[in-house]
């Protein structure tokens, strides 16, 4: 029987863990640092409102294989994430689509003639190299300066010509009143909240958790292989410098009955000086509360003593990663997965399907070749 410690008691190594014991001849130790399971998806209860103690987590995937593989270890309930965003002309609809459109422009187009004016308001850039140029491509300045310029500086802190176009990527333009936030086919967020779910992913008799336990890369010859889901540049303590990563800080107050009327409402004045607000007890629209607990969110840079959310990957930070990675590489008997492992900007369904890919190769394939990354990260 093989002995396998698994760093951080997120997705990505919970569902690893619990295919492999279960399909083949291991043990599972985890190691969390935190005095919960469920990493930067936890939920707990406070005034019996459901919270996402680490920001908004909705579950969205189209891949079936996830979605059937989660709901196997809980209930869904479907959900559809309606964000609005507060600019300076008003509050309007997110992802922009033809209400914020209409809304927006004071028209009353078509979905034809909302995407003929878009198009004429839309910059041409040859060459797309960053965020600000697929903006400007997508949806020209006014709507660009309105609508991402504020939020992303404040979200990522650098002006976004310095950021990847991927992430403006991650939100549509709909010439159609849909304003469901995610295009995927499956959406939902749990009945019990995301902690249930993985307390039943790892609730296997070969998955011993310990909770508020580090790990120690010095013991690592304790087992016979480890996967690290933490940040990267603190497997090896920083030796090729640090990793930019964002963290949030939230600022919770409470509020006698309804404060926003809707989940999330996005502030995308640079001003105003958090992100968003979250109202938590509208992401289980399946319960009633009188009371309502709310969340300001502010982003800045992770120290090492923050927890890490975000991966920045400015191009500093890809010069450092691949140094990293060639540490990695050298490092035995060790795979680096999920978002801080592998220092990706990932959502929780893709996490998952890393893991259950990577089960798989290692069930078929002996330990001295299974991968050093659930995916490449660059
Ligand atoms: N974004 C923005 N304005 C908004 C919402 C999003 O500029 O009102 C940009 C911002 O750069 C953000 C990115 O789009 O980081 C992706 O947004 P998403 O809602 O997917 O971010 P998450 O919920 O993961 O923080």
């Amino acid at each position: 029987m093989k002995q396998i410690a698994f760093v951080g008691a997120g997705f990505s190594c919970s569902v690893l863990a619990r295919k492999l014991v279960e399909n083949g001849n291991f043990n599972a130790t985890i190691f969390e640092s935190r005095d919960h399971i469920g990493g930067n998806c936890h939920t707990i209860r406070d005034q019996n409102i459901m919270i996402h103690q680490y920001g908004p987590h909705i579950f969205n995937t189209s891949n079936k294989e996830v979605w059937d593989y989660i709901n196997s270890f809980g209930n869904f309930i479907n959900f559809t994430n309606r964000v609005k965003a507060v600019t300076s002309k008003g509050i309007f609809s997110l992802p922009i689509n033809l209400l914020t459109i209409n809304q927006y422009f004071d028209t009353k187009f078509s979905p034809n003639e909302a995407f003929d004016f878009i198009k004429s308001l839309s910059k041409k850039i040859e060459n797309v190299q960053n965020f600000e140029d697929q903006a400007l491509n997508m949806l020209g300045e006014e709507l660009y300066y309105n609508f991402f310029y504020g939020y992303t500086k404040k979200q990522w802190g650098v002006e976004p010509n310095q950021l990847p176009a991927s992430i403006l990527k991650r939100l549509p333009v709909r010439f159609n009143y849909n304003d469901n936030y995610y295009e995927q086919k499956y959406q939902g967020i749990p009945l019990e909240g995301y902690t249930e779910i993985i307390n039943k992913i790892l609730d296997h008799p070969k998955i011993k958790v310990n909770l508020k336990s580090s790990f120690d890369r010095k013991n690592k010859h304790e087992f016979d292989y480890v996967f690290y889901s933490g940040p990267i540049d603190k497997y090896f303590s920083y030796s090729e410098g640090d990793l930019g990563y964002r963290t949030l800080k939230f600022e919770r107050f409470t509020f006698d009955g309804d404060f926003q009327g809707n989940p999330v409402i996005n502030y995308c004045d640079e001003k105003v000086d958090f992100t968003r607000i979250t109202e938590h007890k509208h992401f289980t629209p399946w319960e009633s509360h009188k009371n309502s607990i709310c969340f300001k969110e502010f982003s800045s840079l992770a120290t090492r003593k923050d927890d890490p959310y975000y991966p920045l990957r400015l191009s500093k930070d890809l010069t450092i990663l691949k140094n990293y990675m060639k540490l990695c590489e050298e490092e035995d008997n060790v795979s680096f997965i999920g978002r801080l492992g592998t220092y990706r900007y990932l959502d929780m369904h893709v996490v998952i399907e890393e893991s259950l890919n990577l089960a798989e190769i290692c069930l078929l394939n002996d330990i001295d070749k299974w991968p050093t990354f659930s995916k490449n990260p660059i």
